[in-house]
């Protein structure tokens, strides 16, 4: 039987107007702090009309694809609000894409403006194909790079534009209206826009915010060190604190070090991250260290937490740690524990108004019991409308209404979900199912392990065998033959890794995600 979280109301609004709201009641609250500046609420709205009536000058249309190209930065906030407040759509590009990935991104979405960070015009240019009509740069310091014809600087047009006294702010179905093309492997083959509606992103910050204690707070404020361009950052450092008047603290990368220092600094609240985040942190943080009391919610999404990574954070910052889960298809949240109420390991309950079922693999029609693993499903206001242009795979992953996540999970008697791992990762040897996560956990266990990470690799016996990608504790030793003996006594025979690969660095997505992939390669 599918379970469904809590029910709560969910307005029924724009982006824009969520901001526009936030502004009205809270307009000196600050918005957004970056490199020592600070925005408020009211300045924050400002910036975006007249960005508004910017992108109306030039021609930009509801349903027309804007790229965002960027680091972290107010400026991203200020496209982000004011191309979704015209109707048009904003394309999120990873700002570190090479030129290829560039260009099937800009082709694949049909955009017809990019707003990109000046170090990264000339890869544009090379890349940059006739329907891309404008190139709007952002210099966050003195500019890099000489701008190419008819490409202008974003701050001079912003300067450049008055909001027309007679300004309509376009209206629209926000439960129709796509809002952002959300790039994504998905469950199989190439990168693919998952088209959010304004409904989708507006209700997930709604439906976000119910896991934090008590709400939102006035003098919360969140560290946006995770990238914007990714679907966590977005939900959770920008639409949730500006849908409830808190404050982002935008950092453009992250560094173990600084970040505790800017959290002890700016007194920080909340922090999002993903587990690599979380190891790092636990390398920098001494026993006993009271830099990070400020933080009341501490949340890991995006890959699995190992349990071991969870219990040593806790144990040095002294923080509590909820887990949650989404993707890219569902705005992205769709789990999260509470901190009074978890299990470990486990990514919680459902969000609000969020419905969850187990089905088998290979048929989606066939719900399972409690205690069994399969696909998870998940239906709820946060799921996409479906993928942009790809009507063959949109079908194959919205079913009568259901999502499915390409997620092995069971669900277990007390409704709380446990991510097994992706599909798409089994590794299947000598016929056993293994599942790279379970081995990861046990590694995670070693106590010279930092980072773990499992993939299959073909085997002319096994089919395939099982191979771990080790990176060890600065100043610790262990042997490929001590770990796998250590595996022995913790995992069953056919799981225990048969190849040890000893490694300075994993490689990583650019939120922070170790690529298994890229390791199988
Ligand atoms: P993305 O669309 O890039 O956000 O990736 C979504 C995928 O990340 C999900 O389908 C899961 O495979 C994985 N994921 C996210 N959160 C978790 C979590 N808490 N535990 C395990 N896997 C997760």
């Amino acid at each position: 039987m599918a379970i469904r979280g809590p029910e709560i109301t969910l307005p029924n609004q724009t982006l824009y107007e969520m901001l526009k709201q936030t502004a009205l009641r809270v307009p000196d609250h600050r918005a957004l702090i970056f490199a020592n500046q600070e925005i408020t609420y009211q300045q924050l709205h400002q910036h975006v009309l007249t960005a508004m009536a910017a992108f109306c000058e030039l021609g930009i249309e509801a349903g027309d694809r804007v790229g965002i190209m960027l680091p972290n930065c107010p400026q991203y906030v200020i496209a982000y609000y004011a191309i979704t407040g015209i109707g048009a759509m904003v394309v999120q590009v990873n700002p570190m894409s090479a030129a290829p990935e560039l260009d099937y991104l800009l082709n694949d979405s049909g955009c017809k403006m990019l707003i990109a960070y000046d170090p990264l015009i000339p890869l544009v240019q090379s890349v940059r194909p006739s329907f891309l009509e404008h190139l709007v740069a952002v210099r966050l310091g003195p500019a890099t790079a000489a701008l190419p014809d008819g490409a202008v600087w974003f701050d001079e047009w912003l300067a450049g534009t008055t909001v027309p006294a007679d300004f309509q702010i376009p209206s629209f179905d926000p439960a129709e209206t796509v809002a952002v093309l959300q790039y994504t492997g998905g469950t199989t083959g190439r990168s693919k826009g998952a088209m959010l509606t304004h409904r989708n992103v507006v209700a997930n910050a709604h439906q976000s915010a119910y896991f934090v204690p008590g709400g939102i707070q006035p003098n919360d404020v969140g560290l946006c060190a995770l990238p914007l361009f990714h679907v966590y950052a977005m939900t959770i450092c920008m639409n949730l604190p500006i849908a409830f008047g808190g404050t982002s603290l935008m950092v453009p990368r992250f560094d173990a070090k600084e970040i505790v220092s800017l959290i002890e600094r700016y007194q920080v609240t909340m922090f999002p991250g993903v587990p690599t985040m979380y190891v790092a942190l636990t390398q920098v943080l001494t026993p006993g260290s009271d830099a990070l009391r400020s933080l009341r919610v501490c949340n890991s999404g995006g890959a699995p937490l190992p349990v071991q990574v969870l219990h040593r954070f806790e144990e040095l910052s002294g923080a509590v740690m909820a887990e949650g889960y989404g993707l890219s298809e569902s705005s992205p949240v769709t789990h999260s524990s509470l901190k009074e109420r978890r299990k470990v390991g486990s990514i919680g309950i459902p969000a609000p108004n969020t419905e969850a079922k187990i089905v088998a693999v290979d048929d989606p029609a066939k719900e399972l019991p409690v205690g069994e693993p399969g696909e998870l499903a998940i239906r709820g206001p946060q799921v996409m409308k479906g993928y942009w242009n790809r009507p063959e795979e949109t079908a194959r992953t919205l079913v009568d209404g259901w999502l499915l996540t390409g997620d092995i999970a069971v669900i277990d008697e007390d409704g709380f979900t446990f991510i097994v791992d992706r599909k798409k990762d089994l590794i299947i040897a000598s016929g056993y199912n293994v599942y790279p996560r379970d081995v990861e956990e046990a590694l995670y266990q070693h106590p010279a392990v930092l980072e773990a990470a499992v993939v299959g690799v073909p085997d002319d016996y096994r089919g395939e065998t099982v191979k771990a990608f080790i990176v060890l504790k600065p100043g610790m030793t262990v042997t490929e033959e001590e770990l796998i003996a250590f595996c022995r006594e913790n995992l069953a025979a056919y799981k225990v890794p048969r190849l040890i690969e000893f490694r300075d660095e994993l490689p990583k997505t650019a939120v922070g995600k170790i690529l298994r992939r890229g390791l199988k390669a």
